[in-house]
C-alpha cells in the first residue's frame, strides 16, 4: 500500500481469509457447483450434504443444541432485522420496552427503532461509565417487568468494552425478557457457547470471523423459533405451495427463503475447522500483548488520548490525537500502509455521549505481529510531532500479510 507492505489493522470491520477458506469458495465453484436441496441428481446430493455439514460445524462451534437453531444469514444485520420482524413485530405493544445499550452498533440499534414505531413498544438505554463500561447499575434499574427484549452486544466494536454478558442474561431473563446477543466482534475473540450463556438469540458474520462476506449465523432456541412466523417468503422456505394456502417448511429452512450463499457457508465452516485447529487460548495470549504493546507504545506519544479504558477489554484500540483531526491520521498512516478506522464507527449515539465526532480504531487479530504494532506506532509517532516520513522510518513488516 502506498510503495510499503500493509499493515493491517482494521480487523473489526473485517477479517482477512486464511488459504484454506480460499480454496474451499474456489473448490466449490470449479468441482461442487449446484444448487441445494433440489436436484435428483449427484453432484446437487454432494453440494447439499457439503452446505448441511457447513451448519453443524457452526452448531458445534457455538455448542448449539441442534442445526435446527443455526439459520444463515447474510450477516448479524440481516439477523436483527429478522428477529425485530419476525419475533418482536407480532408481539410487542404500547407500553413494552426494549433494552438496549450506548455502546450499540446502529445495526443493534435501527431495526428496534423500527420496530418500535409499528408497535408502541418504547426503547430504554444503558448508559455507560466514563471507562467504556456499561454502567451495571442503571442496568438493574432500567429492567423491569416491562422490559420484552433486551439486546446488546457482547463486545462494543467501538471501545473494545466485552459485556459482562451471562450476569445480564441471567438477570434478564428472570425478569422474563428475551435477550439478543450481537456477537459480530466477539466470535472471533472469544469461545462462544450458547447453551451456557443461556440467551436466547446470537448473531454473528462470517467476515469477521475469518469468512467471506455475504454469509452470517442467527442462532435461535428452538421452541422461539418454532413460535416465529417466516420473515421472508419464497423457494426453499416452503412445504407446500398452492393459490389457496401455502405450508412452511421445517427449521432451519422456513427461515433461508431462496438460493442461500452456499459457498458462503462453506467457506465460514473452513474458517472454523481453521480456527479449531489452532490453540485459541494462545491466540487469545498473542492478541493481548499486542494490545498491551499498542498501549505501551501509544501512551509514549505526545497528544494520544485512548478513547475508552474497559475493565475487559477486547483487541480494539480506540483514540485520539489532541494535536490532529482524526481523519487526517487515518490517511496519514494510510500513506505508510497502516490501514486503521476513523469516525463514528456505526455508533453514533455513543460518539454523542463520549462528546466527540468520531475515534481512531486499530483492532488487531491473531495474524498480526509485534512488528506491525511498533510500525504502527513509529508512524503515529512521527504524526504526532509533525514530522513528515522518510526511507529511515520505514521498518520493514515482519506480518503475514
Ligand atoms: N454489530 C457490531 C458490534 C459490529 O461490529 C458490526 C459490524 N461492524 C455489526 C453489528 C454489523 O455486522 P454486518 O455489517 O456484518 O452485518
Amino acid at each position: 500500500m502506498n510503495n510499503q507492505p500493509l499493515v493491517y489493522l482494521d480487523n473489526a470491520a473485517t477479517s482477512q481469509k486464511p488459504e484454506t477458506v480460499i480454496r474451499a469458495v474456489e473448490q466449490f465453484y470449479r468441482q461442487q457447483n449446484a444448487n441445494v436441496h433440489r436436484g435428483a441428481y449427484q453432484l446437487s446430493e454432494q453440494a447439499t450434504r457439503a452446505f448441511e455439514t457447513a451448519r453443524t460445524t457452526v452448531k458445534d462451534f457455538i455448542n448449539a443444541d441442534s442445526e435446527q437453531e443455526i439459520i444463515w444469514t447474510r450477516g448479524t444485520t440481516e439477523g436483527i432485522n429478522l428477529i425485530a420482524q419476525s419475533y418482536a413485530r407480532p408481539r410487542l405493544q404500547p407500553g413494552d420496552e426494549i433494552l438496549l445499550t450506548e455502546l450499540e452498533h446502529h445495526a443493534n440499534i435501527v431495526p428496534w427503532q423500527i420496530v418500535a414505531e409499528q408497535t408502541g413498544a418504547q426503547i430504554r438505554v444503558v448508559p455507560i461509565l466514563e471507562n467504556g463500561d456499561l454502567n451495571l447499575q442503571r442496568f438493574g434499574e432500567l429492567l423491569n417487568d416491562n422490559t420484552r427484549i433486551l439486546s446488546l452486544t457482547h463486545i462494543s466494536n467501538a471501545l473494545g468494552t466485552i459485556n459482562p454478558v451471562a450476569g445480564l442474561i441471567r438477570q434478564a431473563k428472570e425478569q422474563g425478557a428475551i435477550v439478543v446477543i450481537d456477537g459480530a466482534q466477539a466470535v472471533s475473540h472469544l469461545e462462544i457457547d450458547v447453551q451456557r450463556l443461556g440467551c436466547d438469540f446470537y448473531l454473528f458474520s462470517g467476515h469477521k470471523l475469518f469468512a467471506p462476506t455475504g454469509i452470517g449465523v442467527l442462532y435461535g432456541r428452538k421452541a422461539l423459533l418454532e413460535a416465529m412466523p417466516p420473515w421472508q417468503a419464497g423457494g426453499e422456505m416452503i412445504r407446500k405451495v398452492s393459490f389457496s394456502g401455502t405450508e412452511y417448511n421445517d427449521l432451519p429452512f422456513k427461515f433461508e427463503a431462496g438460493t442461500p450463499n452456499i459457498s458462503g457457508a462453506l467457506g465460514l465452516a473452513e474458517a472454523i475447522r481453521f480456527l479449531n485447529s489452532l490453540d485459541r487460548k494462545a491466540l487469545a495470549r498473542h492478541e493481548r500483548a499486542l494490545m498491551s504493546k499498542a498501549i505501551e507504545l501509544c501512551s509514549a506519544i505526545p497528544g494520544f488520548t485512548r478513547i475508552g479504558q474497559p475493565t475487559a477489554g477486547a483487541s480494539i484500540l480506540s483514540f485520539q490525537l489532541t494535536s490532529h483531526h482524526q481523519q487526517d491520521v487515518g490517511l496519514m498512516l494510510d500513506q505508510q500502509g497502516i490501514a486503521v478506522r476513523t469516525g463514528h464507527h456505526c455508533a453514533m449515539p455513543l460518539m454523542e455521549t463520549l462528546g466527540l465526532p468520531g475515534t481512531i480504531r486499530a483492532s488487531f487479530a491473531f495474524y498480526n505481529s509485534i512488528e506491525d504494532v511498533e510500525r504502527f506506532a513509529a508512524a503515529l509517532s512521527v504524526i504526532a510531532q509533525g514530522g513528515s516520513f522518510s526511507a529511515a522510518d520505514t521498518v520493514p513488516s515482519q506480518s503475514v500479510f
